[in-house]
C-alpha cells in the first residue's frame, strides 16, 4: 500500500486540510472554524455556485472536481492530512429535473477526487452526505442503520459516493467519515460566513426574502401526514455542522475506522413552525401562500445522532431554532 501522505505527527498540531467547495455555505463556515482551530487550509473550488469573496485568495485553487489532473497538482503542492469534500450541487428540486447534472457533478466529480487522492497518497476524507440517502424512513428519529432508499436524484448521487467510499476503503485503505447532514441552517455568529445560494432554494433564506420584499414565500404542501400538514425537518446550525467535520477529521488522522454519522439535533420543526420562529425573531409578519408539494420531499426527516455524540464526543450547541434564525437574520441583513 502507498504511504499515507501526511504533514504532521501527533506532536505537530498544524494539520493541513484540503477543503473542496470551500467557497460554499457549509465549506466556508467549516474553513473558518478549521483556521480558528489552527489548521492550515487549502480550498479547491470552481466557483460555479460558491462565492469568490468567501475565500482568502491565497488559499483558493480554482479547479473543477472533474479535472483529476488539476486536483493531483493541488494535492501535490504540500503534504495533506485529509480532504473535506463539500463541493456538490444540493437542490433536491433541481435534481428531479436534471438528474444528469447531479450524477455528473456529485458522483463522477467525487470519483475524480478519490482517484486524485489515491494517486497522491491522501488517505483520509470527510464526505458531505445527506439525510436524503434515507428517503421515506421507517424509523424516526432516523438511525444510521436505516437502509438506503433515496426518493430524489440528489440523494442517490450521494448514496453512490458513500458506496464508492466503502470500496475505496476495502481496496485502497482510504478511510472516510460520511456525515449525513440534516437541514444546515444559520450563520457564523460573528457574521463572517452564511448562506447565499443563487438561485436560493432553502426555506429560511426564502422566508427572509418574503419579509424583506413583501412577496409571499410559497410553502410546499399543507397535506402531509404531520400534525400541522407541513413537512418536518431537523435544522442543524452550520457552526455545529462545521464542528462535526473537525471531530471527524481528527478521528481519521488518529487512526479511526471509516464511519457514517447522522448530523442533526433529534428535534424536528414543521415548515409552519419555522415561519413562526422567523416572525418572532424579526418582529415582522411573513407573507406566505401554500403551493403544491415539491417533488422528492419526504414528510419527516429527523436525525438520531447519538452515534456521533457517543463515538466522537460531538454535540449540538448552537442549534436551538431561535439562535439559528437570529444568526441567519443577522447574515441576511449584513452590510456587503
Ligand atoms: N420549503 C418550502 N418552500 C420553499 C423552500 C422549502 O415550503 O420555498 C420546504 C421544503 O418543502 C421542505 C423544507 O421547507 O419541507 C426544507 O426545505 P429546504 O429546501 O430548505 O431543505 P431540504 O429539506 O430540501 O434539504
Amino acid at each position: 500500500m502507498a504511504p499515507v501522505n501526511s504533514s504532521s505527527s501527533d506532536n505537530s498540531p498544524a494539520r493541513r486540510i484540503l477543503v473542496t467547495g470551500g467557497a460554499g455555505y457549509i465549506g466556508s463556515n467549516t474553513t473558518l472554524q478549521l483556521l480558528d482551530a489552527g489548521y492550515e487550509v487549502v480550498v479547491a473550488d470552481n466557483l460555479s455556485r460558491g462565492h469568490r469573496a468567501a475565500v482568502d485568495p491565497a488559499r483558493l485553487r480554482e479547479v473543477d472536481l472533474l479535472d483529476t489532473e488539476g486536483l493531483v497538482r493541488v494535492m501535490s503542492e504540500k503534504p495533506l492530512d485529509a480532504v473535506i469534500h463539500f463541493a456538490a450541487y444540493i437542490a433536491v428540486g433541481e435534481s428531479m429535473k436534471t438528474p444528469e447534472t447531479y450524477f455528473h457533478n456529485n458522483t463522477a466529480g467525487s470519483l475524480s477526487l478519490l482517484t486524485a487522492m489515491i494517486r497522491t497518497g491522501v488517505r483520509h476524507v470527510v464526505f458531505s452526505s445527506t439525510a436524503a440517502v434515507y428517503g421515506m424512513p421507517t424509523t424516526v428519529p432516523i438511525p444510521e442503520s436505516e437502509p438506503y432508499a433515496p426518493v430524489n436524484a440528489y440523494g442517490e448521487s450521494k448514496v453512490m459516493v458513500e458506496k464508492m467510499l466503502d470500496w475505496f476503503d476495502r481496496i485502497h485503505g482510504l478511510r472516510s467519515v460520511c456525515l449525513r447532514y440534516f437541514n444546515a441552517s444559520g450563520a457564523d455568529p460573528d457574521c463572517r460566513a452564511g448562506e447565499s445560494h443563487d438561485p436560493e432554494t432553502h426555506l429560511i433564506p426564502l422566508i427572509f426574502r418574503a419579509v424583506q420584499t413583501g412577496t409571499p414565500v410559497t410553502l410546499f404542501g399543507d397535506d402531509y401526514p404531520t400534525p400541522d400538514g407541513t413537512c418536518i425537518r431537523d435544522y442543524i446550525h452550520v457552526s455545529d455542522l462545521a464542528r462535526a467535520h473537525i471531530v471527524a477529521v481528527e478521528s481519521l488522522v488518529k487512526g479511526g475506522a471509516s464511519k457514517k454519522y447522522n448530523v442533526g439535533t433529534g428535534r424536528g420543526y414543521s415548515v409552519r413552525e419555522v415561519l413562526q420562529a422567523v416572525e418572532a425573531v424579526t418582529g415582522k409578519p411573513v407573507p406566505y401562500q401554500f403551493g403544491p408539494r415539491r417533488d422528492g420531499d419526504p414528510p419527516t426527516l429527523v436525525a438520531d445522532s447519538t452515534r456521533l455524540q457517543s463515538e466522537l464526543g460531538w454535540k449540538p450547541v448552537d442549534s436551538e431554532l431561535t439562535r439559528i434564525v437570529e444568526t441567519a437574520w443577522r447574515w441576511a441583513n449584513r452590510k456587503a
